[in-house]
C-alpha cells in the first residue's frame, strides 16, 4: 500500500512496516500545522483500517524531523474556545496514534522540537541520529506556552519528573545522548544504522523504557507536591509568576494532577487555552520571528572567514577572542605586552571549561587562541578587530600600522563604544573597510552585536561583517553610526533617569524594582553597577555632548570616590561575592511615578532613533532593545510596547512628567511615525 498525500508520504514495505514520511511542501522545515495534522488523521483511518505490522514516523528532510506547531497559527487563535478546538484536534491525533495496536517508532534526525517532540512521546519507541545536529525538546516556554498535546503528561510518565519538568521549565534542548541517557528516546544510532535499528525495534519490538524507580518516587503525592514547590523557587528567580506564568502552570499541573492521567490532559488542555490569550504569547511569538531574521540577515556562505586577530586584550579584546577561538575559529590575540594577555588567557579556559565537556575539544579550542604580542597575525586575518583603549590617536597609530599589512579583502573592525567612526578612518588609505562590530558586555552572554557603517563603509564590509558575526553565532544588527549607536543610546537616557531618582532620595532598591516590576532582567542601578559607574559616565558624557543630556551630580561623586560598582565591590550597592546587598526594608516609594520616569525616557529615546533612522524600521529597532538590552521579551519591544499602550497613552504620560519633572521628557517628533 503507497499513499501519498500532500505533505505526507505513506508506504507500506514487505515486512509490514508502515513508513510515515513528513516532507512539508514548499518548506524548508517541517512544522505541524493544521493541515499537516489533518492529513496525519486520515492517514491514521487508512493505517488503522488494514493494521500494518508496525509504523515508522520519520522525516523526508535531513534538515530535522519537525520543528513544532506551526507558530503562525497560534496568532489566529482569538479565544479560548478556539484554542480548545486547536489543542483538543492535536491531543485526540496523538491519542490515536498512542493506542495504535501495532508498534510505533519515531525515528528522530536533527531538530525535533515542540509539536515533534509531543508526536515522538505518543509513539512506544523513539530512536535518534547520534549526530551533534540532533537537537530534541519542550521549547514552548519560550513562546509563553507549554505543550499541549499530551507532552506535559506524558513527558512527565516516560521520564524522572526532575529531568522532564527541567527540560519543560527551560526549553532546553537536548543532544541524542543526554535524551538517552534520561530516557527520553530509547536509541540513538549513527546515520549508517538508523534504518536498520527503526526496522529491527518494530520487528521485534524489546520491552518498553519505564520510568525509573526515583522518579516514580518523586512522583508520589507528597514528594512531588515538595520538588514543585523547590523547582518553582527556582524558577522564581528567573522568571516572575506575573510576567512568566507558563513554567508555573507546568508545575501546578504535574502537581496536582500527575496519576490521574484523564484529568491531566483535559487540564492540560485548559491550561494552554488560557495562556495563549491575550498579547504575551504574540509579543514572545514575535521576538521569535525578529531572531529569526537577524539569524537570516547576510550571507554565511559569501565569507567564510578563517582567522581572526583581535588587538588589544582587555575587557572586551580579550573576551571576544576567546568567543571566537570557542567558535571554531583560529584566533591571534595582541596587546602592548605579554603580561597584558594573562587576565585575557586565564578567562578564555575559564570559558572554554564551562562550555566544552568533551577534554580533546577543549584542548583544540586552547590550541586556536595564539597570543601574538607582535601583531603577526594582522598579515593572514581574514577579520581583524581592534579593541584597544577608547582614545582615538592611539587606534589612529594602530590603524596606521596595520593597514599596510592586512589581506586584502579583509576585515577591519572596531569595537569603539564612543568614537565616531568617520573619524577613526581618516588616516586609513581605504576607509572602506572599516567597520564598527560592536560587541556588548559580558560578550559570552550577550547574544547580539552591533554592525555600524557609515557613509563610506563599502557594502561589501557590511556583508563580511554580518556574516562573520553569523559565523560566530551572534545576532547581528545592522546600526547607521552616530553616538551610542542604537543600544547604548536608548540605553543611556534610563539609566541617566535612575540617577536622578538617586539624586532625589529614591532608594536604588525602589528603582531596580519598578523596572523589574515591568519585565526588565535586571533595574537600572545594579546594571550601571554590573556595567561600571567609570564607563557608564564615559558613555553617559560622551552621549551628552551630542543630545545634551543633562547629567546628575550623585554618579560623578561615586566615580570620583572610587566606588565604581560591582568590581570596586561598592557602587550604589555594596557587593558580597559579587551579589549586591539590598535592603528588603527600604522605602518603594511610588512605584507608578518611578516606573513612568524610568520608562517615560526609554521609549522617548527609542523614537527618536527610529526618528534618525540608526536602523532601518521598526521591527530592527526593537530586536536591537531586546536582545541589547533584554527589554521586556514578553512586550515585544518598546516600539511594539509603545503601539500596544496607546501612543496617545504615552504622549499625555510624557506630558505630565515633563511638567512635573522637565524638559527632558518632551515628546520627541518621532511618535508620528508610531500614530498608524
Ligand atoms: P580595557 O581597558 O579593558 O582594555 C584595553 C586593552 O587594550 C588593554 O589590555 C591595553 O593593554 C590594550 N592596549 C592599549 N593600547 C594598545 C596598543 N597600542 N596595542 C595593543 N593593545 C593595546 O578596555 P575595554 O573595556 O576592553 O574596551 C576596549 C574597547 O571596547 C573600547 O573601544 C571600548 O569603547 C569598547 N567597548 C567596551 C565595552 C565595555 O563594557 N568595557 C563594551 C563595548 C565596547
Amino acid at each position: 500500500m503507497s499513499i501519498d498525500i500532500l505533505d505526507w508520504k505513506s508506504e507500506r514495505d514487505a515486512d509490514g512496516i508502515h513508513w510515515l514520511i513528513l516532507d512539508k511542501q514548499d518548506s524548508a522545515t517541517n512544522v505541524l500545522s493544521v493541515s499537516i495534522l489533518e492529513q496525519l488523521d486520515a492517514l491514521l483511518d487508512e493505517i488503522e483500517r488494514e493494521l500494518p505490522r508496525a509504523v515508522v514516523i520519520r522525516s523526508g528532510k535531513r534538515s530535522g524531523f519537525i520543528a513544532g506547531a506551526d507558530v503562525n497559527e497560534f496568532l489566529d487563535v482569538s479565544n479560548t474556545q478556539e484554542a480548545m478546538i486547536m489543542v483538543k484536534r492535536g491531543q485526540k491525533l496523538m491519542n490515536r496514534i498512542e493506542k495504535l495496536s501495532c508498534t510505533t517508532v519515531a525515528l528522530i534526525e536533527g531538530f525535533c522540537m515542540g509539536g515533534g517532540t509531543e508526536l515522538a512521546l505518543a509513539c512506544d519507541y523513539r530512536i535518534a541520529l547520534d549526530e551533534d545536529s540532533t537537537r530534541i525538546g519542550l521549547p514552548e516556554v519560550k513562546l509563553g506556552i507549554h505543550p499541549a498535546y499530551g507532552g506535559v503528561v506524558r513527558a512527565t510518565r516516560l521520564v524522572n519528573p526532575q529531568h522532564s519538568l527541567e527540560m519543560m521549565l527551560s526549553g532546553r534542548a537536548l543532544r541524542p545522548r543526554q535524551a538517552r541517557k534520561i530516557g527520553l528516546v530509547d536509541l540513538v544510532q549513527p546515520r549508517r544504522q538508523l534504518e536498520r535499528a527503526a526496522r529491527q525495534v518494530a520487528l521485534k519490538p524489546p520491552a518498553r523504557q519505564k520510568m525509573p524507580w526515583l522518579g516514580r518516587l518523586l512522583s508520589l503525592p507528597g514528594i512531588r507536591h515538595l520538588l514543585a514547590s523547590y523547582m518553582r523557587s527556582q524558577v522564581a528567580r528567573k522568571a516572575p509568576r506575573q510576567h512568566y506564568p507558563a513554567p508555573y502552570a507546568i508545575l501546578d499541573l504535574w502537581a496536582s494532577f500527575c496519576g490521574d492521567r484523564r484529568r491531566m490532559m483535559e487540564e492540560e488542555a485548559h491550561s494552554v487555552s488560557r495562556l495563549i490569550q491575550g498579547n504575551k504569547v504574540r509579543n514572545l511569538i514575535r521576538v521569535f520571528f525578529l531572531q529569526t531574521r537577524l539569524k537570516g540577515l547576510g550571507d554565511k556562505k559569501a565569507f567564510q572567514p578563517q582567522h581572526v586577530h583581535v588587538i588589544g586584550a582587555g575587557t572586551m579584546g580579550g573576551d571576544i577572542a576567546a568567543w571566537c577561538a570557542l567558535r571554531g575559529f583560529q584566533v591571534t590575540l595582541q596587546d602592548r605586552e605579554a603580561k597584558y594577555l594573562g587576565n585575557a588567557f586565564k578567562r578564555a579556559h575559564a570559558l572554554f571549561a564551562k562550555r566544552i565537556r568533551d577534554t580533546a575539544a577543549r584542548n583544540a579550542a586552547i590550541d586556536r587562541l595564539i597570543p601574538d604580542v607582535a601583531g603577526d597575525g594582522v598579515a593572514r586575518a581574514d577579520v581583524v578587530i581592534e579593541a584597544i583603549y577608547e582614545n582615538t590617536e592611539a587606534k589612529h597609530a594602530i590603524y596606521r600600522e596595520i593597514e599596510p599589512r592586512m589581506k586584502p579583502g579583509a576585515v577591519l573592525a572596531t569595537n569603539t563604544s564612543s568614537i565616531p567612526l568617520e573619524e577613526l578612518a581618516t588616516v586609513l588609505v581605504e576607509p572602506d573597510r572599516l567597520v564598527g562590530i560592536h560587541f556588548f558586555n559580558p560578550v559570552a552572554m550577550m547574544p547580539l552585536v552591533e554592525i555600524v557603517r557609515t557613509e563610506s563603509s563599502s557594502p561589501e564590509t557590511i556583508e563580511r561583517a554580518i556574516a562573520f558575526t553569523q559565523h560566530i553565532g551572534k545576532l547581528p544588527l545592522p546600526v547607521r553610526s552616530s553616538p551610542g549607536f542604537l543600544v547604548n543610546r536608548i540605553l543611556m537616557p534610563y539609566l541617566v533617569e535612575a540617577f536622578f531618582l538617586y539624586d532625589e532620595g529614591v532608594a536604588p532598591e525602589a528603582i531596580d524594582k519598578a523596572a523589574t516590576d515591568f519585565g526588565m532582567p535586571m533595574g537600572p542601578v545594579e546594571l550601571a553597577d554590573t556595567v561600571g559607574l567609570d564607563i557608564c559616565q564615559s558613555v553617559a558624557q560622551n552621549l551628552s555632548q551630542a543630545f545634551a543630556i543633562e547629567l546628575p551630580k550623585g554618579l560623578k561623586a561615586f566615580v570620583d570616590s572610587k566606588k565604581l560598582g560591582k568590581k570596586s565591590g561598592r557602587g550604589f550597592y555594596q557587593y558580597k561575592k559579587g551579589k549586591p546587598i539590598k535592603d528588603r526594608d527600604a522605602d518603594l516609594g511610588d512605584q507608578k511615578v518611578i516606573q513612568a520616569r524610568l520608562l517615560g525616557r526609554f521609549l522617548n529615546e527609542a523614537v527618536a532613533c527610529l526618528q534618525e533612522a540608526i536602523v532601518d524600521d521598526r521591527d530592527l529597532l526593537d530586536a536591537g532593545v531586546i536582545f541589547g538590552t533584554g527589554f521586556a521579551p514578553f512586550r515585544g519591544g518598546p516600539l511594539n510596547h509603545a503601539a500596544q499602550e496607546g501612543v496617545d497613552t504615552v504622549l499625555a504620560s510624557l506630558q505630565g512628567l515633563e511638567a512635573n519633572h522637565g524638559e527632558r521628557f518632551k515628546a520627541v517628533d518621532g511618535w508620528s511615525m508610531l500614530a498608524d
